[in-house]
């Protein structure tokens, strides 16, 4: 079953338009439709540009939509249009579907310990303080580091451990889909197979869902069950990873 379903979904961007000058608009994302079955990992596949990451960004409501529908179906629920969301459903909605992201040095602190980073989310959500940064070595020994580096600062860590400490802090809100925009592409080509091992099993003993995100066909070939190519904004093509590679 689906846990979260695309329906035509479209994004336009407007800018420019000052002194006179036409509006530029830009189909990002054009009708796109989407399933995500549960448990599964689903590829979006294109070249820079092609709308992968406004999409992304739909998804976990960074930005809305101007057509088309979202809907998110937890486990024993009726589906939920994101559109439609109320506050509080919208607050679940923001645990359930995390994001990592391509260099998570740009969102860490520089200034804080990464174990109160990867502590924040839920205590954000009203966990205590000293139950959340347990949890945060918890987290670190399931992505492969050492808790004891909760206490260090995000420059002592090279990408690789960087990128684990992303989702860490996306994992820390449990959430049941994992959206991660090209996770492995500031990566040294050594270090994107461990991080996308990682992934995988993540996904497997946590039972997690992912949208993986890359203009990188090989990498998606490795870790993806179903790929969608996008191009020019709208998916043109989808199938499993042995489909969309044996395809003129
Ligand atoms: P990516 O291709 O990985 O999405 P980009 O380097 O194209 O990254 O974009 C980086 C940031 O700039 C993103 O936040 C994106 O939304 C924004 N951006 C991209 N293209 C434009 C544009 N034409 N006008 C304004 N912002 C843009
Ligand atoms: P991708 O993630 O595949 O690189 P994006 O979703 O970043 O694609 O971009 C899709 C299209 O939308 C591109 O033409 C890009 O320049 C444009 N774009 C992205 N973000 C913005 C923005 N904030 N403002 C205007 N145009 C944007």
């Amino acid at each position: 079953a689906p846990i979260l379903t695309l329906d035509r979904v479209s994004k336009t961007y407007r800018s420019g338009g000052w002194l006179g000058r036409s509006k530029r608009v830009t189909h990002a994302v054009r009708e796109v439709s989407l399933e995500l079955l549960r448990g599964s990992t689903l590829g979006i596949v294109g070249e820079s540009g092609s709308g992968k990451s406004t999409l992304a960004r739909c998804i976990v409501r960074l930005l809305d939509p101007d057509d088309g529908h979202i809907h998110f179906t937890a486990p024993d629920h009726s589906p939920l249009d994101l559109a439609t969301l109320s506050r509080r459903q919208l607050r679940a909605h923001s645990r359930h579907v995390q994001m990592v992201f391509q260099d998570p040095y740009a969102s860490l602190n520089p200034r804080r310990r990464v174990g109160e980073q990867v502590a924040q989310g839920p205590i954000v959500h009203g966990t205590p303080r000293a139950q959340a940064l347990a949890r945060a070595r918890e987290l670190f020994e399931l992505v492969g580091l050492d808790p004891d580096a909760t206490r260090r600062y995000p420059h002592e860590f090279s990408g690789g451990q960087r990128q684990r400490i992303g989702l860490a802090r996306a994992l820390a809100l449990e959430p049941q889909v994992l959206v991660a925009d090209e996770p492995v592409s500031a990566l040294d080509v050594s270090v994107q197979g461990q991080v996308l091992d990682l992934l995988a099993r993540l996904r497997q003993q946590l039972g997690l869902s992912l949208l993986f995100i890359t203009h990188d066909l090989r990498v998606a070939a490795q870790i993806c069950d179903r790929i969608a190519v996008m191009k020019d904004g709208a998916v043109v093509e989808a199938g499993s990873a042995a489909q969309i590679f044996t395809s003129p």
